[in-house]
Parts: structure tokens; C-alpha cells; sequence
């Protein structure tokens, strides 16, 4: 049946107030031109962008301002270009060009894991932002490098079964290794993956002072939307721990006003008792989160709620990105310096007749006793560098010598875990390379072993 003309008008006003809704960060009123919505807002976040529409929305940004740099810093396994965005006021749009700026370079990565996607969609949104004239400070004293979709071939590998404990996007999420099965949040030190080389390759060029990884979480249920961690001291540098204990605070209070529930990401002391707590530990340099670490780098790990719907997911993560960047913005100096006072430091521990230090080879903390709620240590190898070069192996430790058995600022031993939230997962092998055909970051119940609770937390 053909509509009415009252209906043909209804229709039309619905459809011009549907084009011509206001992004999540525009005030009131304003208002985003149809072709600057993604696929996310245009689909009622059922859907993220494909690849090429994600290409095809920067390339619109990148038409409509000088500040926006669309290139690709390598080809994935199966031949996709890898693309990476540089905005820059000064249009430093070269690694030597920002380095000379001195003003802060900040990494924003989506899509390692592929099938954990909100990160990619919620970069879009802020690349959206700065391209309409929002967050000027950022725009005035930040240089950014984002990277939206690492993982090219894994995010076109689309299922809506590829992690069947998320919560959408309900049209299909990619994969979480790459063509080959690797896992890339486990390459950064082996590069066995042509696109952890391409990305190590990026960051050497850029030496961004900051790097940012956005994933989803694996089903540890909680009442808050974001999680997040960072590398803390010994992990990390002194001046990097000092930045990150005064300025991330402040991102998690401005996004909590900001409607969205905020909290650690947090993983269990046992996977077989939940009810022993849980903990934030050090993650190991073949993760981003310890390998920006041990570059340096103030280094940030976002996991979003996986059982909260995508769009809450996708607005959380982006008004905590919105927010970490007008805090850098805020003293860009206080950044570029922490890095800077954290490499000198590193050269000093080095040079000929440098004083001694202890560094831990090996350590990891007592999931076995709940009293120490984790912060005890063990198997912990300590060794001790020489004057002249090289180290003396001091052996075993136990206790906290070094501390490093888990973040310190985080709550230990969270009890709130109830056993019927646990949902079943599997380990990935040491290489980080995973049987073909299901994202183990989210195993379903059939893999569940009979009469165990098992869980697996990724990154
Ligand atoms: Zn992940």
C-alpha cells in the first residue's frame, strides 16, 4: 500500500531527523552531515564498518580537513594494506616532521583482536570529532598516530559466532588472529606475523610517547563498562608510573561523569576458584601492554565489558579516549618529558661503571594464596647487572623484592565474583598460535570441561 501524503511527510521527517542526528560528543543541536555518520551509528550499532568502509569514512575525513593524513605502514599476510591515520595541526605528517614538534605523539590502536572491535568503531567517532572542529585543544598540542584496524585480515573474517559471549555487534564481528592463526597481542617481541612487523616498524619510525590498545574482555562479569590498566613501577619506568598515577585518574573520574561506569580490568587469581579474587597483573612484553612498557611508554589497556551491549561498549570507549586525550593535552609537555627522563634513565643503567641493578627475569604472583590476595611473589629469578656489561644471575626470590606480582593501585582480591558468571575458555600455546575455526578468546559452554569452572582472560 502506498502511503498517505500525512505519512509521506511523517516518513520524511523521520528520515531527515535520522540523518541528521547529533554525534555523542556534539553539544545539543549540533548536528553530523550524513555521509561523517559511521556504520555503527547508521545501523543502531547493530554492525561495525567493514574494512573498506572504514577506509572510505577516513578518506571523507581526510577530504574534508588538512589536518588528516590517511597512509598504510604495511600489507597484511593476505595482501591488505594496514592503514593508520596521522592528524596534525602543524600537518606533520612525517615521523621527522612530529619528532621535531616536540609535542606529544600518541598511539591509538583498534583491532588486534578483530572480533573485539568497539575500540576501531569509537576511533572513528573521535577522528569524527576532530575532523568537525571538537576537542581543539588536542588538536592544537597532539599529534596522533591512530591505527584503527591492526588486525586487516582477522576483522574481515566476519561471524556473528566468532565470540559467542559479546554482546554484538549482532551482524558479526571478526577474528582474533591473524590469517595464520597468530595471535598479535602475543608477537610483539617474536615478529613472526608480517603485521607485528609492520607495526614494530611504525612505531620505531614515529616513537610515539604513548601507546593505547583498545579490546574487548572475555567474560569476567562486572558492573562497569570500561576496563582499563596500565603498566605500573618496577614494570614501568619510574617518570612513566608518576604520569600515569597523576593523569589517568583524572580520565576515569571525567568518563565515569560522564554516564559511563569505569573500573580495573581484572583477571582471576584461579580459574578454577573464582571466589579467590582477582588481580591486574603485569603483562609480559609479548603483550602491547608490556612491550610499550618496557619502550618506555606510558602504556594503556582498554577492555570493555564484553556482556554489555555494543553501544554502550562502543560510547564508553570512546568518551574514555575523548577524555585520556584532552588530559594529555592539558600539560603535552609533562608527557613528552616523562618519556624523555625515562630513556635517559635507561641509558644511565646501562653505560660503562653504571651502578648495579636488579631486574627480574622471571616472576609472577602466588595464585595459590588468598590471604596474599596476589601481591606475594614466586618463581621470580632476580639477576644483577655488571659494570662492565652483562648480568650475575643472584637465583630464585620469593617475596616482594621487586613487587612486580601484580599492578599495585589495583583493588586485590575482588570477592564479588559469582561462579555462575564464569564462562569457560582455553589457553593459546606459548607461541601464541591458535587452532583454526573459533576465537579462543571466547570459547562457548561446549568446550567447557566436565565439572570444572574454567575461564580464560585475554588482552
Ligand atoms: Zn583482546
Amino acid at each position: 500500500m502506498l502511503p498517505t501524503r500525512r505519512a509521506r511527510s511523517d516518513l520524511l521527517l523521520l528520515a531527515v531527523s535520522l540523518s541528521l542526528a547529533p554525534s555523542p560528543g556534539l553539544a545539543a543541536g549540533s548536528e553530523v552531515p550524513p555521509e561523517l555518520r559511521t556504520r555503527a551509528e547508521a545501523s543502531s550499532f547493530r554492525a561495525t564498518s567493514t574494512y573498506a568502509e572504514t577506509l572510505d569514512f577516513l578518506g571523507l575525513l581526510q577530504a574534508r580537513s588538512a589536518y588528516f593524513q590517511l597512509g598504510a605502514f604495511g600489507t597484511s599476510e593476505q595482501g591488505r594494506p594496514m592503514p593508520f591515520v596521522v592528524v596534525s595541526k602543524d600537518q606533520a605528517f612525517t615521523p621527522e616532521a612530529a619528532r621535531r614538534l616536540s609535542k606529544p605523539i600518541v598511539m591509538l590502536q583498534g583491532g588486534i583482536h578483530a572480533g573485539e572491535i568497539d575500540g576501531k568503531d569509537a576511533l572513528l567517532l573521535l577522528l569524527r570529532d576532530l575532523a568537525l572542529g571538537l576537542h581543539p585543544a588536542v588538536l592544537e598540542r597532539v599529534t596522533l598516530l591512530v591505527v584503527p584496524i591492526y588486525n586487516v585480515d582477522g576483522h574481515e573474517r566476519v561471524s556473528r559466532f566468532n565470540r559467542p559471549n559479546q554482546d554484538g555487534p549482532e551482524a558479526g564481528m571478526g577474528f582474533r588472529t591473524n590469517a595464520s592463526g597468530l595471535d598479535l597481542n602475543r608477537d610483539h617481541l617474536k615478529l613472526d606475523s608480517a603485521e607485528a612487523r609492520a607495526l614494530i616498524a611504525l612505531v620505531n619510525a614515529w616513537r610515539p610517547h604513548m601507546h593505547v590498545d583498545n579490546h574487548v574482555s572475555d567474560g569476567f562479569d562486572h558492573a562497569w563498562v570500561v576496563g582499563y590498566a596500565t603498566a605500573e613501577a618496577p614494570q614501568a619506568a619510574p617518570s612513566i608510573d608518576a604520569w600515569a598515577k597523576a593523569n589517568l585518574p583524572p580520565v576515569a573520574e571525567a568518563t565515569r561523569s560522564a554516564g559511563h561506569p569505569i573500573g580495573p580490568y581484572l583477571e582471576l587469581l584461579s580459574n578454577d576458584e573464582p571466589l579467590k579474587g582477582a588481580i591486574t597483573p603485569p603483562y609480559r612484553p609479548r603483550y602491547s601492554t608490556g612491550y610499550f612498557a618496557l619502550r618506555n611508554r606510558p602504556s594503556i589497556l582498554i577492555e570493555t565489558h564484553s556482556h554489555k551491549p555494543f553501544r554502550t561498549r562502543v560510547l564508553g570507549n570512546y568518551t574514555w579516549l575523548g577524555a585520556l586525550l584532552e588530559q594529555v593535552a592539558s600539560e603535552p609537555s609533562a608527557l613528552v618529558e616523562a618519556v624523555a627522563a625515562a630513556e635517559r634513565r635507561t641509558v644511565a643503567l646501562g653505560v660503562a661503571d653504571a651502578p648495579a641493578s636488579d631486574v627480574a627475569l622471571r616472576y609472577g604472583p602466588d595464585r595459590d594464596d588468598p590471604a596474599a590476595g596476589g601481591c606475594k611473589l614466586l618463581d621470580q629469578t632476580i639477576a644483577r647487572t655488571k659494570a662492565a656489561g652483562g648480568i650475575d644471575i643472584l637465583g630464585q626470590g620469593t617475596g616482594g623484592m621487586l613487587g612486580v606480582g601484580h599492578q599495585p593501585s589495583v583493588e586485590r582480591a575482588l570477592q564479588a565474583v559469582a561462579e555462575d558468571d564464569i564462562h569457560p575458555g582455553a589457553e593459546d600455546d606459548e607461541r601464541g598460535r591458535q587452532e583454526p575455526g573459533v576465537d579462543q578468546g571466547q570459547a562457548g559452554p561446549d568446550r567447557q570441561a566436565p565439572g570444572r569452572l574454567a575461564h580464560s582472560f585475554r588482552t
